[in-house]
C-alpha cells in the first residue's frame, strides 16, 4: 500500500494557554485515541472528584506510549484525513532550539496559541519570532478560550489585528488565525455555532491546508563527497545522496571547484543486473568518465541547479559550547562533509533561550544562546539555504574538538574580503 504521508508540526504558546488540551482534543476529535480512553478518563476524574480535561487525556495517552519502547514519546501522531500529524512534543525551548536547529527534528507547520481572556503577551511574541528564527513560515495562529469572552469577535478582532502587526515586523504572515475552544471544541474538528461571525477554517482544516515540504528524492540533486577511493587505474568517489538523485550518464558539477564530469557507472549495490540510478537518503560509489581532481567536502549536483558559493554566510546558530562563542576566534565549520575554518564576522542579534529576550549588544555569545550572525570562511563554501535544502543549509561549529553549536544557512553574503 501506498506509505502515508506525514507532517511534522509544533504547537507553540505560553504555559496555560491550552496548548495540551488542544492536542487532547485533536487526538480525541479525529478518533485517534485508543477505544474506551476518553470514557476511562472521565471514569478516573469522577473518582478523584475532580473535572474532566482534555489535557489529561493526552497526558495517559502520552503515559501509555511510553510504556510501549518501539514508540519515541516524543513524536505522538493522529490521523486525519489519510495524513498523519506528528506533533514534535517541545519540553522547553532549549530542547526545542537545539532540535530544530540539528535537524533531530524539524516542524513543517506550527499552531501558536494565543489565549482569548490574556491576549497577546510578551512569550507570544517571542514564539512568532522564534519560529521565523527556525525558518518555520507555515503556522496558524489559534486564539484559545474564546468561551471565557462570550465568544466576542470584537476580542478576536483586537488580539488578530495587534498580533499582525507585531508579525509585519519580521514579514511573518500566518496563513490564518482562527477563534476557538480547545475545552469545548469550538472551531477545533468542527464549526463553531457560538461564533458564526468567523467564515475561516477550523484547526483540523488549516492543518489540511499546509503543505508537504518537497519530497527529498524530488529536490535538485546534492551529493557531497565522502571520500575518493583509488581502485587500480579507477577512481570511486563515494557519499550520501542528500537530496535527489543521480544515474549513469549524468553530467555533474563539483562545487565549489567547478570542475565537471559524467557519471560513468555506480558502485556499491551488489546487484545483478547492476543499479544505474540512486536516490536521496543511498550511499554510493560513482566513477567519472574523466579523470579530474576532486576532494572530500566538495558537493556534486546537476547543472541547471547547483548550490551557492561564498566565503560569508548569515546563520542563525544555537550555542552550546563550554566557553562562549567569540569574535576574532578561530572555529571549524562543518557542512555535510566539508570542514573549513571560520570565525565570527558580525554579530547581529542574541537571544536567551531560558526566557527568549533579547540581549542587548555582545561580542560573544554564551551557552543556550541563540545568535543571528554572519560567519566567514577561509576559502569557498558551497551550501543551500536551510529553507530550501535540509542537510546543505545546516551545520555545526567546532571549537578545539567539541562540536560546540549548530545553525542553518538564512542568507548568502556577498564578501567584499574574500575569505579569512
Ligand atoms: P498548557 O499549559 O498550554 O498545556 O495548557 P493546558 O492545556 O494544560 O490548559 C491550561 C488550563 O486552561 C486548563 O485548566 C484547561 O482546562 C484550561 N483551558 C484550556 N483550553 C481552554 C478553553 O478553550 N476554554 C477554557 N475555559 N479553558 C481552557
Amino acid at each position: 500500500s501506498k506509505p502515508q504521508e506525514s507532517l511534522n508540526i509544533v504547537i507553540v504558546g505560553h504555559v496555560d494557554h491550552g496548548k495540551s488540551t488542544l492536542v487532547g482534543r485533536l487526538y480525541a476529535d479525529t478518533g485517534s485515541l485508543p477505544e474506551g480512553k476518553v470514557e476511562k478518563v472521565q471514569a478516573i476524574c469522577r473518582q478523584q472528584g475532580k473535572e474532566f480535561e482534555y489535557a489529561f487525556l493526552f497526558d495517559a495517552f502520552l503515559e501509555e506510549q511510553e510504556q510501549g519502547i518501539t514508540i519515541d514519546t516524543a513524536r505522538t501522531f493522529f490521523i486525519w484525513n489519510g495524513r498523519q500529524y506528528i506533533i514534535i512534543d517541545a519540553p522547553g525551548h532549549k530542547e526545542f532550539l537545539k532540535n530544530m536547529i540539528s535537524g533531530a527534528a524539524r516542524a513543517e507547520a506550527a499552531l501558536l496559541l494565543i489565549d482569548a481572556l490574556e491576549g497577546v503577551r510578551e512569550q507570544s511574541k517571542k514564539h512568532g519570532y522564534l519560529l521565523s528564527l527556525l525558518g518555520v513560515t507555515q503556522f496558524a495562529v489559534v486564539v484559545n478560550k474564546m468561551d471565557l469572552v462570550g465568544y466576542r469577535q470584537d476580542v478576536f478582532d483586537g488580539i488578530e489585528k495587534e498580533y499582525r502587526e507585531f508579525l509585519g515586523q519580521f514579514r511573518a504572515v500566518p496563513q490564518q488565525m482562527i477563534p476557538v475552544s480547545a475545552k469545548m471544541g469550538d472551531n477545533i474538528a468542527t464549526r463553531s455555532s457560538h461564533m458564526n461571525w468567523y467564515q475561516g477554517p477550523t484547526v483540523l482544516e488549516t492543518l489540511a491546508l499546509f503543505k508537504k515540504e518537497q519530497v527529498r528524492s524530488e529536490q535538485p540533486l546534492r551529493f557531497p563527497l565522502q571520500d575518493v577511493y583509488k581502485f587500480d587505474a579507477r577512481r570511486i568517489l563515494a557519499g550520501r545522496i542528500t537530496a535527489g538523485r543521480l544515474k549513469v550518464g549524468d553530467q555533474l558539477v563539483f562545487s565549489p571547484s567547478n570542475k565537471t564530469a559524467v557519471v560513468q557507472s555506480l558502485e556499491g549495490f551488489n546487484v545483478d543486473p547492476p543499479r544505474s540510478d540512486a536516490q536521496a537518503g543511498e550511499s554510493v560509489g560513482i566513477t567519472l568518465d574523466e579523470q579530474i581532481f576532486v576532494e572530500r567536502g566538495e558537493i556534486a549536483s546537476h547543472r541547471d541547479s547547483i548550490p551557492l558559493v561564498s566565503t560569508a554566510i548569515r546563520v542563525n546558530l544555537f550555542w552550546m559550547g563550554r566557553r562562549p562563542l567569540e569574535k576574532g576566534r578561530k572555529y571549524v565549520l562543518r557542512l555535510a562533509t566539508r570542514e573549513v575554518a571560520c570565525e565570527v564576522a558580525a554579530i547581529h542579534r542574541i537571544i536567551d533561550t531560558a526566557d527568549l529576550a533579547q540581549l542587548q549588544e555582545s561580542q560573544s555569545v554564551a551557552k543556550n544562546q541563540v545568535a543571528e550572525l554572519t560567519l566567514r570562511v577561509k576559502s569557498p563554501l558551497a551550501f543551500d539555504l536551510s529553507s530550501s535544502f535540509e542537510a546543505t543549509g545546516r551545520f555545526v561549529l567546532v571549537d578545539e574538538y567539541d562540536i560546540a553549536g549548530g545553525g542553518i544557512i538564512t542568507e548568502l553574503v556577498h564578501d567584499e574580503q574574500e575569505g579569512l
